[in-house]
């Protein structure tokens, strides 16, 4: 039977991101179950790079999505990947929205993003034409990035590290021996064994199926899993915007939004919608509430150019109230050599370089 030291499950973002940044030490292999990488989560979202405004002080997505917002700019850099840092306008309407702008800026300062600026009538007018709002706050770090060509650098720096990247290959089981994991894969039809001896479950929206296919995982650490689907319309042809345009966060998301692509097309969302099954067939008929959403801070929208696009499904661990990444070890579930990333929805693609750090130094330090 071969022996590898680490085995990766998915190649999304994360799933990537973890295996390039290991292949720095370890002799590292990464499975995909589909015959491309990323074509779940990290192909079906809005691709900012957020600044890490909303996410509560001391949260693991506060914390890996400041950090990953910098080694991603500088990842970027350094692997040509296409990125704009084009800034966002955070709007605010009315009483409540405007306490609720206040509490987000004191929050982004207690995460110690500090570069939010509050913005007059006319800086508003200037950074966001035709948007009505009785507050605007600016926030420059906010960027766009090509999510493709990102996935596409993080194996290219795997490759280049001798690391592997195996598609068509699904994770089916595990079995832990105390000392390693003999993992069973299913490639393109046909079963084989390998054994392993650091085991990471970075497979997105199926984490917590191939986390109940490892025989020592005690039921208890692995978490619900809801589905709560984000939909995206697209707007045709030429718009008035150059930067992101937020209204205030709802209960599960972030507001439809405007956001631009590397290619300055407009588009607007993700909604969200609790689904039970995983489809990302769009819904034409959500467009009213769209419309809806979307003329309290751009009066001018033209309906007729709005037209329904693809869908993203983020892997909730909750239904209500607000929820961290989850990235557990042994000193959790007492399983030396595995770790399961469990959650993982916005900013995990902004985070993705510091989730990998995160997951490396547990890997690489001593046992404990
Ligand atoms: C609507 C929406 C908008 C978002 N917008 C943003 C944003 O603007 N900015 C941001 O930072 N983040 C955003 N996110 C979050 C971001 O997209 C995700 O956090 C990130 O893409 C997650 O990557 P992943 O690698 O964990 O998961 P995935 O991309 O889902 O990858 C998991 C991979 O594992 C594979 N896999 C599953 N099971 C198996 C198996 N048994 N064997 C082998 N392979 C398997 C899957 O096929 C898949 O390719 C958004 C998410 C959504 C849903």
């Amino acid at each position: 039977m071969e022996h590898i030291q680490t085995l990766v499950i998915g190649a999304g973002a994360v799933g990537l991101a973890i295996a390039a940044e290991l292949s720095e030490h370890h002799d590292v292999v990464v499975i995909e179950q589909n015959t491309h990488f990323g074509e779940h989560t990290s192909s079906r979202n809005s691709e900012v790079v957020h600044a890490g405004i909303y996410y509560p002080s001391n949260s693991l997505k506060a914390q890996l999505c400041i950090e990953g917002k910098a080694l991603l700019y500088q990842h970027c850099q350094s692997y040509h990947v296409p990125y704009k840092k084009v800034g966002k306008v955070l709007v605010a309407h009315g009483e409540r929205e405007i306490a609720k702008l206040h509490a987000l800026v004191q929050q982004a300062e207690d995460n110690n993003v500090q570069d939010l600026a509050f913005l007059s009538q006319a800086e508003l007018a200037k950074k966001a034409p035709q948007v009505k709002a009785s507050l605007g706050v600016w926030s420059p770090s906010t960027g766009i990035v090509d999510s493709h060509q990102l996935m596409l650098s993080y194996l290219n720096k795997l490759s280049a590290h001798a690391g592997q990247y195996v598609n068509n290959t699904r994770f089916v089981r595990a079995q832990f021996d105390g000392q390693h994991f003999i993992v069973t894969l299913n490639c393109d039809g046909e079963l084989f064994n390998l054994k392993c001896t650091t085991l990471i479950n970075a497979a997105g929206l199926f984490a917590q199926s191939c986390a109940k296919q490892i025989d020592a995982l005690d039921a208890r650490f692995i978490p619900e899993l809801y589905y709560c689907k984000g939909q995206y319309f697209s707007y045709q042809g030429s718009h008035p915007f150059q930067h992101l345009i937020y209204p205030m966060p709802e209960q599960q998301g972030l507001g439809i939004h405007a956001t631009i692509d590397m290619a300055g097309q407009l588009r607007f969302g993700p909604d969200t919608t609790f689904i039970d099954t995983l489809d990302y067939t769009p819904n034409a008929q959500a467009k009213a509430h769209f419309v809806k959403e979307i003329i309290k801070y751009w009066p001018n929208l033209d309906s007729s150019r709005l037209h329904v696009s693809y869908s993203g499904i983020r892997p909730k661990l909750f239904r209500n109230g607000a929820q961290d990444f989850v990235i557990q070890d042994h000193t959790v579930h007492g399983i030396q050599g595995l770790i399961n990333l469990f959650g993982i929805e916005s900013p995990g693609l902004t985070a993705s370089l510091a989730i990998a750090q995160h997951v490396v130094n547990k890997v690489t330090r001593p046992l404990g």
